[in-house]
Formats: C-alpha cells, sequence, structure tokens
C-alpha cells in the first residue's frame, strides 16, 4: 500500500485560497476559500504522524491533530469530524480565527524547513463539511437528569459550558445581555474573520437540543446573582472582559474619538442587518474620513480592516512599537498591509487636536531601549520628534479590562484578583461562592477563544463532579 502520510517531502504547503486584496476591500466576506476537497486531502497527508505531537501539545484543546489529518487524507471526513469534535465544541470557529503561528502551526515540527501542515485550514474544512452533509447534531442527552444549571454569558466559554453539560443530561439555562448569542465570535470579531452564520447555526442546534437561552437578561440588573443561585444547582459565570482601556490625553473627549468595541460591534450590527444610528449618523462609520486606530493588537488589525471595508479615505496604524514586536497575530497584520492599510511604528500618541470634532492625533517618535525584568525591549521618546498625523475618526484599541464585578452582582463575597480577574480555584474553576464557577475572559484577562472553550468544557466536568459530590452528601445525610 501506498504511504499516505508524510508528504511534506513531495507536497509544497499551500493554505486555502485568499482573495485579492482589491476585492477584498469591497464587502466584509470572509476572505479565505474553502478549501478544494483535493488539496484538503493533501495538505492533510504532509503529516509526518509525530510520535510526540507537539501540534497538539501547544494547542489549547489538546485537539487529536495528527488523527484528524490522516482521516482527512484517507477521505474519511466522517469520522475525521467525530474526532475533531470530540475535543472542540467549536472546531469550525477555532480553523478561523486561532492564531495558529503561535499555535499549533507554529510548532508543528515540519515548519523549520518545510513550512508547517495547514492544520487550521483543514480543521475548518473537516467541519464545514460536516455541516454540509448533516453530521452536526444538537447536543441532546440519553436522559434527562432533572438538575438545572445557570449560565452567565453565552459567549464561547459559557455555549461550551452549556453544551457539555446538556449532553450529560442537565437542564441549562444560558443568560446574556445581549440579543443574539456567541458574545465577541458576533458583536467583537468581524465578520470577514469569522461569517456570522457560523455561529449563528450553531445557536439553532443548540436550542435544538433543549438548552434554554434567556437573552436581553443583564444578571445583576433583570436578575440577581443570589436569585439565580436559589433557582439552580450550580451557576457558570462566563462573562468576558468589556471595559475598554483608556489613556487619559489632552482632547479625549473630542467627537470622533472612539472605543475599539463600540466601532466593531455597530459594524458588526450593521452586516446583521440592525438599524444601528450611529452607523447612519456616520458617527461610528468610518466612509470618507482619515482613520487613525490606536494599538498593535488583534482588536486593532480588525479596526483597520472594518475602516477600510468602511470606505475610508485612508487608514492608519499607530503604535508605539516595531512590527515585531506587535502583540497582535503576523497573518493579520499582512492582511491588513495588504488590503492598503499604513502602519506608522514606533510612534505614541500625544494629544488628540480639534476644537468641535477630532483633526489629528499628536504623536511622537519613539525607539526601542534595554529589555525590562521580562525580557521586553522598554519604548521611549525621542525628544523633539512630534509630529500630526491628520484624522477625522481615531480609534482607541487598547485592550480591555474586567468590569467591576462584585459590584455588579451585588456580591461582595465574589473575590477578585488585583487585574478584577475573578479568583477561581485553578483545581476546580469553583469562585469563592460556592457552587459557582468562572472561566474565560473573565478569568484569564481578554484572551483567546480556544482558551474560553477550554475553561468551558472543563467547568462543565468540574460542575458535574461538584453536584454529583453534592447529592453523595445529600443521600449520605439522609
Ligand atoms: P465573551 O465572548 O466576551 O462573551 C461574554 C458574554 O457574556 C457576552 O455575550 C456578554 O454579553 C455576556 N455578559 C457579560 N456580562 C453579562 C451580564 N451581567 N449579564 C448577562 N450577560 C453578560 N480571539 C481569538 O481567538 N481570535 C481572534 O481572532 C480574536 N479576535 C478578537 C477580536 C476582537 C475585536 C476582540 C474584542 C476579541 C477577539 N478575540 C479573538 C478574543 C475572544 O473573542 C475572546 O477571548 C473570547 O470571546 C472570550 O470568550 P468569553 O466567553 O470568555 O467571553
Ligand atoms: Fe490549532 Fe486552534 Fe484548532 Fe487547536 S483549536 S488545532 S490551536 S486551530
Ligand atoms: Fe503532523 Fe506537524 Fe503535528 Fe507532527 S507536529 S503530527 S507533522 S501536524
Amino acid at each position: 500500500m501506498v504511504e499516505k502520510m508524510l508528504q511534506f517531502v513531495r507536497l509544497q504547503q499551500q493554505t486555502p485560497e485568499k482573495r485579492e486584496a482589491a476585492a477584498r476591500r469591497l464587502d466584509f466576506n470572509e476572505i479565505y476559500a474553502a478549501f478544494d476537497p483535493t488539496k484538503a486531502k493533501d495538505q492533510a497527508s504532509r503529516c509526518s504522524q509525530c510520535g510526540v505531537p507537539f501540534c497538539q501539545v501547544h494547542c489549547p484543546l489538546n485537539n487529536n491533530i495528527p488523527d484528524w489529518l490522516k482521516l482527512t487524507a484517507e477521505g474519511r471526513l466522517e469520522e475525521a469530524y467525530e474526532v475533531a469534535s470530540s475535543t472542540n465544541t467549536f472546531p469550525e470557529v477555532c480553523g478561523r480565527v486561532c492564531p495558529q503561528d503561535r499555535l499549533c502551526e507554529g510548532n508543528c515540527v515540519i515548519e523549520k524547513g518545510f513550512n508547517s501542515v495547514t492544520i487550521g485550514s483543514v480543521e475548518k474544512y473537516i467541519v464545514d463539511t460536516a455541516w454540509e452533509n448533516g453530521w452536526v447534531k444538537p447536543p441532546t442527552p440519553r436522559k434527562e437528569l432533572g438538575i438545572s444549571v445557570g449560565i452567565i454569558g453565552a459567549g464561547p466559554a459559557g455555549l461550551a459550558a452549556a453544551e457539555r453539560l446538556r449532553v450529560r443530561g442537565y437542564e441549562v439555562h444560558v443568560y446574556d445581555r445581549y440579543d443574539r448569542v456567541g458574545g465577541l465570535l458576533v458583536y467583537g470579531i468581524p465578520n470577514f474573520k469569522l461569517e456570522k452564520e457560523v455561529v449563528l447555526r450553531r445557536w439553532k442546534q443548540f436550542e435544538a437540543g433543549g438548552i434554554h437561552f434567556h437573552m436581553n437578561v443583564d444578571i445583576g440588573r433583570d436578575i440577581t446573582l443570589t436569585a439565580l443561585r436559589e433557582k439552580h444547582a450550580a451557576l457558570f459565570i462566563a462573562t468576558g472582559v468589556y471595559k475598554a482601556r483608556d489613556i487619559a490625553l489632552p482632547g479625549n473627549d473630542l467627537p470622533g474619538v472612539v472605543k475599539a468595541l463600540d466601532y466593531l460591534t455597530t459594524s458588526n450590527r450593521q452586516g446583521l442587518g440592525d438599524s444601528v444610528p450611529a452607523y447612519e449618523d456616520g458617527s461610528l462609520n468610518a466612509r470618507g474620513k482619515h482613520v487613525v486606530v490606536i494599538g498593535g493588537g488583534d482588536t486593532a488589525m480588525d479596526c483597520v480592516r472594518t475602516a477600510v471595508r468602511q470606505g475610508a479615505a485612508s487608514v492608519s496604524c499607530l503604535y508605539r512599537r516595531d512590527k515585531a514586536n506587535m502583540p497582535g497575530s503576523m497573518r493579520e497584520v499582512y492582511n491588513a498591509e495588504e488590503e492598503g492599510v499604513r502602519f506608522v511604528w514606533l510612534a505614541a500618541p500625544q494629544a488628540f487636536e480639534g476644537t468641535d470634532h477630532v483633526t489629528g492625533v499628536r504623536a511622537v517618535r519613539m525607539h526601542l531601549g534595554l529589555p525590562d525584568a521580562t525580557g521586553r525591549q522598554q519604548v521611549e521618546e525621542i525628544e523633539g520628534s512630534s509630529f500630526v498625523q491628520q484624522a477625522d475618526m481615531v480609534i482607541k484599541a487598547l485592550g480591555f479590562d474586567p468590569e467591576d464585578l462584585p459590584a455588579m452582582f451585588d456580591e461582595p463575597a465574589l473575590t477578585v484578583t488585583r487585574w478584577g480577574t475573578l479568583k477561581v480555584d485553578y483545581r476546580t474553576q469553583m469562585t469563592a461562592l460556592p457552587g459557582v464557577f468562572a472561566g474565560g475572559d473573565i478569568v484569564r484577562g481578554a484572551s483567546l477563544v480556544v482558551w474560553g472553550i477550554r475553561d468551558g468544557r472543563d467547568a462543565a466536568d468540574q460542575i458535574h463532579q461538584y453536584i454529583g459530590a453534592q447529592q453523595a452528601l445529600g443521600t449520605a445525610a439522609e
């Protein structure tokens, strides 16, 4: 029999076709085409089936990557789907949005010399094929347990927990202050990275499986945490981080200086067909404007690329370090460059200029100095190097911190770290409140979708154990 794997010596790395930048600029559709089946098979066959697969070690979900690559190479796609979905609640989402260059693919052993296996694209291909063929089924349990669990937050962490608990037979109630399920998958990440239908079809599946969704319900305002605790045998808090970091610069309050998430949420809502006054009146719409985005992370890349698609007159990104030191995924930086974004490296904002409306950003040139205790090079201002970057819209993409959850939930016993993230026991994921678990960004700080999924799945297992132990105690006491 001809060896199907180890083809990296013969076959070059190929990703699915990427649309031309000129065409991408005109719409919000995803930029990568689907893998052609033969190409997907070929690319999967490049894997060398490592005895110790570093790709798997560096995937936060420890996905069984070599196995599903081999099954794909052999054309056994339904089995590949079974394996891929056994460790990941949303493999089709991760295949699209994980920074693979820092996770699985960046650690693939053939990366050096031959370029990695295109793991993320194959993962997306397997699960998109599963959807097309009707292999993706609602999460239905074999037996109902008659015990309910409440989940606060319908982002990836909350949904991953919901699915796993439902399959075990729990009555699952998910509460979210938004009107749609998905959290940042729907209202943060733009459509050109993750088409919304990919998330919304999961919502329908979860409802079909019997998960109860209570949308437009803000816990702390509409229902108290105490009331929820009384209603459910256990709770999982997965509320994410939403307080935008700010810089106190002169002109901060000028019209035209906006926050990244307000801008992206508006754009996503508009794309979903909602009527959004801030988009229609132009305050959160980049059309015809000179746009400056401040920041160097993934959120900044999403903003610059959204502004390009909205028809901005020019889009610049101001970042105080250089390209090599950007925190975001390099793949997204290259995509932005291709789409015509101008990067102003080593530049830090000093003030927003203008009287009635912002007209520019005054910035100063920086240079990289000596590394600090963490090994990261420090930035220092170059004296007398101020300049003004013209702008009639400035988007601040400086990161996110947690909201004050103990205050929001009126629950001082809910303890937090000095960064405001929820404190949990790292073994059980339980907070200081018995039966209340937490995970995702609200515990880790702004992180990644794949880590949210990991936390949600782990928390579901911990909640199951906790409820089992409580029941055993109850029975023993009778
Ligand atoms: P979230 O997705 O934030 O979901 C939390 C949910 O809780 C929300 O639906 C919210 O409405 C709800 N909620 C909050 N408070 C309450 C309350 N009091 N009552 C009821 N509901 C509440 N990660 C990647 O891996 N790849 C990317 O490309 C990527 N791009 C990103 C782009 C942007 C612009 C942003 C902001 C983040 C990006 N991330 C990316 C990070 C990723 O989206 C998050 O790490 C992930 O969504 C965290 O999941 P979560 O479930 O913890 O929280
Ligand atoms: Fe790679 Fe993310 Fe998929 Fe893991 S979940 S294999 S890190 S793309
Ligand atoms: Fe295959 Fe690369 Fe993973 Fe090795 S590290 S098993 S070659 S994908």
